[in-house]
């Protein structure tokens, strides 16, 4: 039997035995997921319910034969580092901030290539990182609301070179590859324009499936503002973004520059302007992959992303292959946590009560 079938039976095996002898409800993972399993996790039921050879014949089934191959050959490390990419500026030429379409393209291509599937930050802040076993996830993230990361053309569409459209024609010619970004805005200058001009752009945004964070009304150096200050900035956008987009709430804030306000408790909650926030996850400017969500060492008030770029990604890349423990690699199943028993220590210590573990 294929290791990533081993994984995935197991998996299902201990957390109903877990359930039983605990005389517990499920796994708070899949408790907290509304509409669990899903289509996907329902096919992967029915197929080791039918003793996992053959496929049922059902309607439900096509697509889940093929997300049970690993794709890469590589075992489930769900103990290892996330990649969340940080691009700013998508346009020519390659500069520091400045990433040129051609080379975003072929970042695309590289990450790819070698493995790598787009997911969304709140699967990752969630732990419920829903990929085909072998593949490991990256996060694109995009800062300060350049008109390049996104402008329409003539035919009302993202323009071909701007970063969404650049997403969108990759995902079509690799639809397993996923199309998923989060845009850290800021109002006063959102997409090359003061934010209530720009309304439209966030509106396609969210309606295509991507994440708006909070990345400040004017892009300040926060760790010289005052508590007032400080809040104006985060609560404002927070309440201009909720009035513009019926209510839609920005999780997680990108720090401008890097950079921490005096009191470091008023990045993650506050309240300005017209308006509260309370972030869940606080992302920084670098400088490394991101520790798993299960791990004791994640803490996503804290998030380093990889700045974008043609050497960083070559080094990182590298030192994945260098470091195959550390990198991430999904089971098939966002339900449970497989890793190698030799990795245990680095979970964090409430996990077993939180997920579905699997080591081997
Ligand atoms: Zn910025």
């Amino acid at each position: 039997m294929p290791l990533a079938r081993l994984a995935v039976s197991l998996c299902v095996a201990v957390a109903t035995s877990a359930a039983l002898a605990l005389g517990a409800g499920p796994p708070v993972k899949a408790a907290a997921r509304p509409g669990h399993p899903p289509a996907r996790a329902a096919a992967r039921q029915a197929w080791i319910a039918d003793g996992g050879e053959g496929v049922p014949a059902s309607a439900s089934m096509p697509a889940a034969t093929p997300a049970q191959q690993n794709v890469t050959g590589r075992p489930p490390n769900e103990l290892g580092r996330v990649l969340i990419m940080e691009y700013h500026r998508i346009w020519n030429p390659e500069a520091p901030w400045q990433r040129s379409p051609a080379g975003f393209r072929r970042d695309l291509e590289r990450l790819y290539a070698a493995g790598f599937r787009s997911v969304p930050l709140r699967d990752v802040l969630a732990n419920r990182i829903d990929l085909p076993p072998g593949t490991s996830p990256v996060v694109f993230t995009f800062d300060d609301s350049y008109v390049s990361q996104l402008w329409f053309a003539a035919d009302g569409q993202p323009a071909a070179d701007s970063a969404v459209g650049i997403m969108q024609r990759f995902a079509a010619e690799h639809p397993d590859f996923g199309l998923h970004g989060v845009f850290y805005i800021t109002w006063n200058t959102l997409f090359g324009a003061p934010g209530a001009q720009s309304t439209d752009r966030l509106r396609y945004l969210v309606d295509h499936g991507f994440e708006l964070g909070n990345h400040t009304l004017s892009h300040p150096d926060l760790s010289r503002g005052t508590a007032a200050s400080v809040q104006k900035e985060l609560g404002q956008e927070q309440a201009y973004v909720r009035q513009a987009l019926g209510g839609y709430e920005m999780q997680t804030l990108a720090l401008p520059f890097g950079n921490w306000p005096r009191d470091r408790s008023l990045a993650r909650t506050g309240d300005g302007g017209d308006g509260a926030y309370r972030f869940e996850a606080i992302l920084q400017v670098g400088s490394e992959p991101a520790p798993a969500p299960a791990t004791a060492a994640y803490n996503p008030l804290v998030l380093p992303r990889v700045q974008a770029g043609e050497q960083l990604l070559s080094y990182w890349l590298a030192w994945f292959d260098q470091h195959p423990d550390e990198r991430y690699v999904s089971d098939g199943d966002p339900a449970c946590v497989a890793f190698p028993a030799r990795l245990a220590g680095r979970l964090r210590p409430d996990a077993a009560q939180r997920w579905t573990l699997r080591s081997y």
